[in-house]
């Protein structure tokens, strides 16, 4: 169920757990000290009190004088905390007892405890320094014998109130719900602030995943100023893109040109052709066709070998690039064929580019072997119009432009030959 939950909400949830359990701990153990050493001190008091107490009973005691022991009990008002306190002769008779005024009912079930403690620990209770004490719920009992001259003569026994301990306990308990319910909200509030510093950059990531996928656009590159887990992240998405954005560069490479001469294969000049045709009807301007073909290529073939007609490809094709336009398209349709168009090239400019390829290619020194050149002639055809209908117009240049590269070649090759025909 968890994993259904947004990174957003499992932080917030995460901290707010944990703050809470941290607060839990220290408040448990804040408590349970405070509560330690409160009784620790409690007792300790009531141990100086019944120490005090049972120096100044001797005499009463050992007199059998009820009526000072009583006084000496009456001076316990003081202490708000004592309940109830008596005092026994040797034979374990009550010479006198004090109860606190306005003190609790149950007295009488404390004397039972009282009792109860001095029968537990009659041992003990015969001894100078033996002496009991015993916390249970609500009071807190010291017993203590009176010893004079080395005999035991009496009990003394104090009850002291813890009612007022717990009071204290609860008041501390609820200082610790209420300090640890606002530290919660503002924890909460914090962790509510503080999650985005995670979340922006991961939203940020899925975002530009998203947009990837849905654009295939795989040019993005994501920017990132952290220093943390995030960058890697970031740096490892923009590889990604990157690599993709080689392959796809590869294949479309692959797919667009021509693996010899470098230039633009038949399949992907009939689509640039497509375009600029659709270009030129729509603004009214010429597109210049140039068929060309090498002149009596098969005998430099035979003559030269099959690397010679390769390398011949080649420098024909560094000829066409170098005569025309930046802007124009220069492709090998196949074999030893090539086409040339010239984007706004009327019948003057596409005759000029023709008749710089022509004398281009005739010029240059081909070195086939080292120190052994060649030289090739190439025929052209040239066909100039504006598009007139977008569909049939390709086909109808192309085959204006061969007939003229036919005609140039039947005119003894080494040649531009304009059509004749209009297209339209
Ligand atoms: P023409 O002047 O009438 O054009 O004569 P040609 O010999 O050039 O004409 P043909 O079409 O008979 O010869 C074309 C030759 O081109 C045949 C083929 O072996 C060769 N060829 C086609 N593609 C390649 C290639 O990629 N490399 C090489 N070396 N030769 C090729
Ligand atoms: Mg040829
Ligand atoms: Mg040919």
């Amino acid at each position: 169920m968890f994993d259904r939950i947004s990174i957003r909400y499992k932080l917030i949830v995460l901290l707010g757990l944990s703050a809470a359990l941290a607060l839990l701990i220290s408040s448990v153990i804040t408590i349970y000290s405070t509560y330690l050493s409160e009784s620790r001190s409690s007792l300790r008091v009531l141990h100086q009190l019944t120490d005090v107490i049972s120096e100044n009973m001797r005499a009463a005691l050992a007199f059998h004088d009820g009526e000072s022991a009583r006084t000496l009990l009456a001076a316990l008002r003081a202490d708000p905390h004592i309940q109830f306190a008596v005092v026994h002769d040797e034979a374990g008779q009550p010479l006198a007892e004090y109860r606190a005024a306005g003190g609790r009912a149950d007295v009488t079930a404390r004397l039972e405890g009282v009792r109860a403690r001095i029968r537990e620990n009659a041992d003990l209770l015969r001894r100078e320094d033996g002496f009991v004490e015993h916390i249970e719920e609500g009071s807190m009992i010291v017993l203590r014998p009176v010893f004079f001259e080395g005999k035991p003569i009496g009990l003394l026994a104090v009850v002291s109130d813890t009612r007022l301990l717990w009071a204290k306990i609860r008041e501390l308990v609820l200082l610790q719900a209420v300090t640890s319910v606002v530290t919660l909200v503002l924890l909460l509030f914090l962790s509510v602030k503080l999650q985005s510093m995670f979340t922006r950059p991961i939203m940020s990531l899925i975002r530009a995943m998203r947009e990837v996928a849905r654009t295939k656009n795989y040019r993005v590159v994501l920017e990132s100023d952290r220093r943390d887990e995030f960058r890697d992240l970031h740096e490892g998405f923009n590889a990604m893109l990157a690599d993709i954005r080689e392959r796809d560069d590869r294949l479309s490479r692959l797919a667009t040109t021509d693996a010899l001469t470098g230039l633009a294969n038949r399949r992907h000049a009939m689509e640039v052709l497509q375009t600029m045709v659709v270009r030129a009807r729509r603004k009214a301007e010429p597109v210049g066709v140039i068929m060309l073909d090498i002149d009596a290529f098969k005998k430099v073939n035979d003559l030269y070998g099959h690397p010679a007609g390769d390398l011949v490809l080649q420098e024909v094709a560094q000829v066409l690039l170098a005569s025309a336009r930046e802007y124009d398209l220069v492709a090998r349709l196949g074999g030893e064929e090539f086409l040339v168009v010239c984007d706004g090239g009327t019948s003057e400019v596409t005759i000029a580019v023709a008749e710089r390829i022509r004398a281009g290619v005739e010029a240059r020194h081909i070195e086939y072997e080292p120190g052994a050149l060649l030289h090739v002639t190439v025929s052209l055809g040239v066909h100039a119009a504006v598009p007139q209908s977008a569909a049939g117009d390709i086909e109808k240049m192309i085959r204006a432009a061969d007939k003229a590269l036919y005609r140039a070649k039947a005119a003894g090759r080494n040649r531009c030959v304009v059509a004749q025909e209009e297209v339209g």
